[in-house]
């Protein structure tokens, strides 16, 4: 097993199987779909099988990604599985996929992702932290491979770039990002019409949640922490589905003062669990520090994860955590 493994290795792998399974993280955004589908269409082009597999409970998925064409995604592992090379897409540790079929069979799993914090769980590991987003990692591949960006897959991509960097707006937004963005853009994507997809058109239980979310805003230590609470309650009285929480936090990073914003939310499943994304202004604080003590991860400036602590208490050790670092 080797821990991290060059591009070229990656290349070659991808190159001499024939058959493989992608799959992405639970609760996808749209860099795990977009590089779901953006693998797909590359090794389809080499004359590839694949099959594209995301857990039932996944689906259905955010509005926002409802209009990609991912209708061929499975929910049943296939028969032939042992066959299949497995690649992971933007899933930073193996606690993030729902299905456990790692333990079932000897798979080739191939981990491809742009986490700093992955736990290189894979038999081979193309981990490029620096990468704005694991799609920008299959645009590289996909020149290695000599395949051509499509339209299609070129959508795919920028998905993944536009919804990662925050519609290039948070620190991954690199040069290689715009590098990318106008390569995508010259191979057929709109960008205004993109945009349109992703951020228009939503549904109002969203409104109606966000309205929620800042009402509930609190700010601790004069506003290092900004921090807002959603409730089932509040899920259930906006007819909002818990992927309408996505980008709330997003509204609490700008507020003066603030080094990091959090959303904790009640997962609608679990009674007692909460889901909380912590979003960090600049570089003073790494959020994913906080994360990994927590059972979770992600990036230095957007991190998550889930936990059972009561909320006063998650309140407190975040604040703690917070100004250990300052
Ligand atoms: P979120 O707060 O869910 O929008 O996630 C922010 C970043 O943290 C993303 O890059 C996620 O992949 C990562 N992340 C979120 N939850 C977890 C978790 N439980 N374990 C590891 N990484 C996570
Ligand atoms: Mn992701
Ligand atoms: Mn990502």
């Amino acid at each position: 097993m080797s821990i991290t493994t060059g591009r070229q290795e990656i290349v070659s792998e991808l190159q001499r199987a024939e058959k493989f399974l992608l799959t992405t993280h639970e609760n996808p955004d749209g860099d795990a779909l977009g590089s779901l589908l953006g693998m797909h269409l590359i090794l389809d082009q080499l004359g590839k099988d694949t099959v594209m597999f995301m857990s039932a409970n996944q689906f259905p998925l955010p509005y926002e990604y409802q209009r990609m064409p991912l209708e061929k995604v499975a929910r049943e592992l296939p028969a032939d599985l042992n066959d299949r090379v497995v690649v992971f897409l933007d899933c930073g540790n193996i606690d993030r996929m729902p299905v456990d079929f790692l333990h079932e069979a000897h798979l080739h799993v191939l981990n491809i992702d742009h986490h700093h914090d992955n736990t290189r769980f894979g038999d081979a590991n193309l981990v490029v932290g620096h990468a704005s987003c694991t799609g920008e990692i299959l645009w590289d591949l996909a020149r290695d491979l000599g395949v051509e960006l499509t339209p299609e897959l070129a959508e795919a991509l920028y998905i993944a770039l536009v919804t990662d960097t925050g519609k290039f707006m948070f620190e991954n937004t690199t040069p290689k990002a715009h590098e990318m963005a106008a390569d995508l853009i010259a191979a057929g994507v709109q960008p205004q019409e993109a945009h349109r997809k992703l951020y228009e058109g939503l549904p109002f239980a969203r409104l109606e949640l966000l309205s929620r979310a800042l009402n509930a805003v609190q700010r601790h230590d004069g506003g290092q922490l900004t921090l807002t609470h959603l409730t089932r309650e509040d899920f259930k009285e906006s007819n909002a589905v818990e992927s309408d929480s996505e980008g709330v936090v997003d509204h609490l990073r700008g507020v003066e003062g603030t080094v990091v914003a959090g959303l904790v939310r009640e997962l609608l499943e679990v009674e007692g669990r909460r889901k909380v994304s912590l979003r960090a202004t600049d570089k003073t604080v790494d959020v994913s520090i906080i994360a990994r003590g927590f059972g979770g991860g992600g990036h230095r400036q957007a991190a998550g994860f889930t936990t059972d602590v009561p909320l006063d208490e998650l309140v407190e050790r975040l604040r703690r955590e917070i100004s250990a670092q300052l």
